[in-house]
């Protein structure tokens, strides 16, 4: 025990990582200067393709810990009422919570009004400069937007199972058929029942072990994928014509991470921030340098589980779920962004459009994927709603990247707070008790 309390807690090793990962970006870029690109070349060649790795090795483990985790949760549930009954609140609180979101954006929006101090001159350069990538992000949504009312129902139920496990993105269709397996073996007799069950408990201790090892290299991982970012980063001056703009989102996400998400969870669970933080803070800093809720699910789930006391009944459905469909951080940055590109275009939003953009955010960002910008995408479809020209996408272009970085953690923190909720809802929250084997405190 005394042993253990020597150890740095992981969050401030990854903490270190992530500062030294910047260090050595901007060291690169000082370096090189205006006109040679030796050094952010180096950066490029040598330490990125750690941080690549360390992305494909948490999203590789993400489909079978999805798989034996749920398994397992849902056949240890029972009965199918428990399932209906936890399905049901899951949802509903996830909806509440991207709604609530909107609304904090909209407000924040509308009140500091980042749109106005644009000037002209800054919005042409801006839409001339992005405007290719602003296309690009606007065809990719249109292929979204041309499927019927009914397609997202379809494109849950997969048709081959190899097929639906070959994706990342079809995380939705995996978890799909891990329920409705978990019913048949819910459904059948117990002692035929049994090995399987024991089969996929311990597959889920191994894949649990994997992301323990994993985590080992955390702190190196996000070092190469923040250097990474930084040499590719756009020059300095785009993010100061865009900073009202960047403040109101982190102004937004900050209110969600520091006073929404912990209100929350004191109110329902009685549960301290400081708990909760302490918990969950490695998923964040993962959520931050990843920009990706699922290459981050392996470890919220790992921490949720043992670092914030729920079961795995409850985190092996909520968690998965949430990192598909519940994105609070990206359907404020959505409503924050169509108003404040409403804005520098002169186009005034009334009432309606404003409430269109409640609906259409909160459901723009239960269809974004779980990856790196997938909320710009989505915005498309807001701005359509709210008749604002798609062309304005290339204004806040230039800033995505660490916007998305700051509202991927919120929409971790958001999907563990729920399934804290959900837990003592159900009565399956307790006082967490990481592995004796459990590297990392
Ligand atoms: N990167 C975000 C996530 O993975 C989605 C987005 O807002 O682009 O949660």
């Amino acid at each position: 025990m005394s042993d253990k309390k020597k150890k740095m807690a992981l969050h401030w090793k990854i903490l270190i990582g992530m500062v030294l990962g910047l260090l050595i970006g901007i060291i690169a870029v000082k370096i090189d200067g205006a006109d040679s690109h030796t050094a952010k070349q180096l950066v490029t060649d040598w330490i990125k393709p750690f941080g690549k790795i360390f992305i494909n090795m948490l999203k590789l483990i993400a489909m079978p810990l999805i798989i034996a985790s749920l398994i397992k949760g849902v056949s240890d549930l029972q009965d199918i009422s428990k399932l209906s009954k936890m399905g049901f609140r899951t949802i509903a609180i996830y909806v509440a919570t991207t709604v609530i979101a909107v609304t904090i954006g909209l407000v924040l929006v509308n009140t500091f009004q980042p749109g106005t101090g644009v000037s002209d001159a800054t919005r042409d350069s801006l839409i001339s400069k992005y405007a290719g990538e602003a296309t690009q992000r606007i065809s990719a949504a249109s292929k979204q937007a041309d499927k019927g009312p009914l397609q997202a129902l379809v494109d849950i139920v997969p048709s081959n199972f190899f097929e639906a496990a070959a994706d990342n993105r079809n995380m939705l269709q995996v978890i799909f058929f891990a329920v409705f397996f978990g019913i048949g073996l819910i459904l059948i007799p117990p002692e035929k029942a049994q090995p399987v069950k024991d089969f996929f408990d311990g597959f889920n201790e191994v894949v649990l072990k994997l992301v323990d090892l994993i985590m080992l290299m955390a702190p190196f991982g996000v070092l190469a994928l923040l250097a990474g970012l930084v040499v590719d980063a756009p020059s300095a001056d785009l993010f100061k014509a865009l900073l009202s703009y960047s403040l109101t989102v982190v102004a937004g996400l900050s209110v969600l991470i520091i006073f929404f998400y912990p209100a929350m969870v004191k109110l329902f669970t009685g549960k301290s921030p400081k708990f909760f933080f302490k918990g969950i803070a490695p998923a964040q800093l993962l959520a931050f340098s990843t920009s990706s809720s699922a290459a981050t699910l392996p470890v919220t789930m790992e921490r949720v589980e043992e670092h914030l006391g729920v079961d795995k009944e409850v985190t092996s459905f909520v968690l998965p779920v949430g990192a598909t469909i519940n994105m609070d951080g990206t359907s404020l940055y959505q409503a924050v962004a169509a108003v404040f590109i409403a804005q520098v275009m002169g186009i005034h939003l009334g009432l309606e459009a404003q409430l269109s953009i409640v609906i259409t955010a909160t459901l723009a960002s239960i269809g974004s994927a779980a990856v790196p910008g997938a909320g710009m995408v989505m915005l498309v479809i807001v701005l359509n709603a709210a008749g604002i020209p798609e062309a304005g996408l290339a204004l806040i272009f230039a800033v995505d990247r660490p916007l998305d970085m700051m509202r991927t953690i919120a929409n971790v923190t958001g999907d563990a707070t729920v399934s804290m909720i959900v837990a003592k809802s159900v009565d399956k929250l307790h006082e967490p008790k990481p592995k004796e084997w459990d590297d990392f405190a």
